[in-house]
């Protein structure tokens, strides 16, 4: 049987059954509205139907990861063919991913770095200066004291939660002016708060 995927143009007719409403990226046909493979040059700034941008509201993934997550639902496929199941589940795996990546700064920055075709090979790429990674153990060995308290650990999360939010503000910045560099240079750092909130997390009851 031939199938029509669904051109993004025919989005409104889409409507009407769900699936393919919920994203330009899941592709229906428009004879028989089974879904369709999806494009593997699809991204998930795409599939989320959001502009190639650091600077994505979590709140706006959230509605549309759960969207998706809706229309794919298994049991929305209980009768389909076992090649529709299939494609659903491709789907959901996909959006599963995307909305990983897409949630969080790090894993994001990362992401867009690649998209630009600007993508990091290896930590050794970037060189951080001894003064901040002397600050990083510093603060690294204040969390890992034995006797340090919940009151401590407090203030040290408020201080880290501070510079993740400025480190964040700085990376979409360089974004904005395309300078991958820095970028690289400040996700970099930002992997080292990110841990340190790990591990504050951890002791704090
Ligand atoms: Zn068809």
């Amino acid at each position: 049987m031939r199938h029509f995927a669904s051109p993004a143009d025919t989005r409104s007719a889409l409507f009407a059954t769900g699936v393919g409403s919920a994203s330009n990226a899941i592709r229906v046909c428009n004879a028989c509205r089974a879904l369709q493979p999806f494009d593997a040059r699809v991204t998930f700034y795409e599939l989320f139907d959001e502009k190639k941008s650091f600077d994505v509201k979590n709140v706006v993934l959230n509605v549309k990861f759960k969207q998706m997550q809706k229309v794919l639902h298994p049991d929305k496929f209980a009768t389909a063919s076992e090649r529709e199941r299939e494609l659903s589940s491709d789907y959901s795996s996909l959006v599963n991913k995307a909305y990983k990546v897409l949630v969080d700064p790090y894993e994001r920055g990362l992401y867009l770095l690649c998209l630009h075709g600007k993508e990091v090979k290896e930590d050794s790429d970037i060189q951080l200066t001894p003064d901040f990674l002397m600050e990083v153990m510093e603060f690294n060995e204040a969390i890992a004291d034995n006797k340090v308290s919940q009151e401590t650990l407090k203030t040290l999360k408020v201080e880290n939660d501070t510079k993740i939010e400025k480190i964040i503000k700085e990376i979409s910045t360089a974004f904005e002016f395309t300078d991958f560099d820095s970028a690289k240079l400040l996700l970099a750092k930002l992997k080292f708060y990110n841990n340190a909130a790990e591990k504050i997390k951890e002791k704090l009851q």
